[in-house]
């Protein structure tokens, strides 16, 4: 398919919490038929086609210009189908109830004939079961496993709001689930369980402290909080730039620092993203990014803040650190990857 081609797109309001089925019936016959699907998830919006249909999956990558060396996340909507694609047989199957549904992809040795397109050619396979009634209604109607990265086009911010993905995919993709905001708005975190100690590789909605007190102990490396170049061998996706806004971005670390910035510079040609606490010491323009005290409304709406500093008119934007620890990870690695390494414009 030529990307730029226009499709027919569906597009159905449709409620994520008590779903319609005939809306449902709708997109999993599409999926069937080798089409693809905008869904949400309890994380951000998926853009899914059958696991199992290499064409099919084919259409992701031209649609979102994806790498072909980035592979996609296996959704299914049940613990056996899981085991069905890959081997979780270490791992203690009362974990696995607690982690499933769940904002959590599992890495583990492959066992299912999945296309290598899905898989891009590793011997292992990256699968979650959603936390989301729409997305779990639609895979069970579907009858096959949906294989969808995020539905974002490659290195843009990851969509969370159904009105942008309607106006980046309409034309590109079959079916649209207009089903507003997701639940968590960031991305799930990803998980490679083939070793003594869970690994995390990309922090998500799912916090290290939880795996952490699931498992009794789990790794989160540098590369997965985004502070140095990950390891291509074993999370190949990782090396592309990701969730970046079209502004520059740069993340000033030190809040001091900050401060200091924002309010020695004599051009007013650049806007804060900055925590509702930090807003009182400055006086330069800024986006709220949400209050300190509730980092699961940060990084909800991270990905629309960054959004509006895209249509802020000014030529650059600054954003504040936030705490590492428990959603903050995930939240700080989208900061680190979307932002531009090197010095302050002058
Ligand atoms: P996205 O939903 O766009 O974030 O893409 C799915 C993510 O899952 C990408 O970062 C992939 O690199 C990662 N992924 C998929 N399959 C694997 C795998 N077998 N091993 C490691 N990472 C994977
Ligand atoms: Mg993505």
């Amino acid at each position: 398919m030529d990307p730029e081609s226009t499709v027919n797109t569906i597009v159905r309001k449709v409620d994520q919490i008590n779903p319609n089925p005939d809306d449902v019936k709708i997109a999993a016959d599409i999926i069937k038929d080798g089409g693809t699907v905008v869904f949400p998830t309890e994380t951000v919006y998926g853009l899914g086609a059958d696991a199992y249909n290499k064409s099919a999956c084919r259409k992701i990558f031209e649609i979102k210009r994806r790498p072909l060396d980035n592979p996609l996340i296996i959704h299914v909507d049940s613990i056996p189908s899981a085991f069905n694609l890959i081997d979780l047989d270490r791992i203690d199957k009362r974990i696995i109830e607690k982690l499933w549904p769940g904002p959590i992809t599992i890495v583990a040795n492959s066992r299912a004939v999945v296309p290598d397109i899905v898989s891009s050619g590793l011997e292992t396979l990256a699968v979650r079961i959603p936390a989301n009634p729409l997305a779990l209604d639609f895979i069970k109607a579907s009858k096959t496993y949906i294989a969808a990265p995020s539905a974002n086009l490659s290195t843009m911010t990851s969509i969370v709001d159904s009105s942008e993905a309607i106006s980046v995919l309409n034309g590109l993709v079959n079916f649209i689930f207009d089903s507003g905001r997701t639940f968590f708005g960031i991305e799930s975190t990803i998980v490679d369980v083939r070793g003594s100690m869970p690994h995390v590789l990309r922090p998500g909605a799912f916090t290290s402290e939880e795996i952490m007190q699931l498992f009794g102990r789990s790794l989160v490396d540098p590369e997965a909080r985004g502070l140095k170049e990950p390891n291509v061998l074993v999370a190949p996706g990782m090396k592309y730039r990701h969730y970046a806004p079209d502004i520059p971005l740069y993340l000033i670390e030190d809040l001091d620092d900050l401060i200091d910035f924002c309010n020695m510079r004599k051009k007013n040609d650049f806007v804060a993203l900055v925590s509702e606490e930090m807003s009182k010491f400055l006086h330069c323009d800024t986006i709220i990014i949400g209050s300190e005290d509730n980092p699961y409304q940060i990084a909800r709406d991270l990905f629309p803040n960054l959004k509006k500093a895209e249509n802020s008119g000014k030529s650059f934007a600054v954003i504040q650190s936030v705490r590492e620890m428990g959603i903050g990870l995930a939240v700080m690695n989208r900061i680190r990857k979307a932002s531009i390494k090197g010095p302050l414009p002058p």
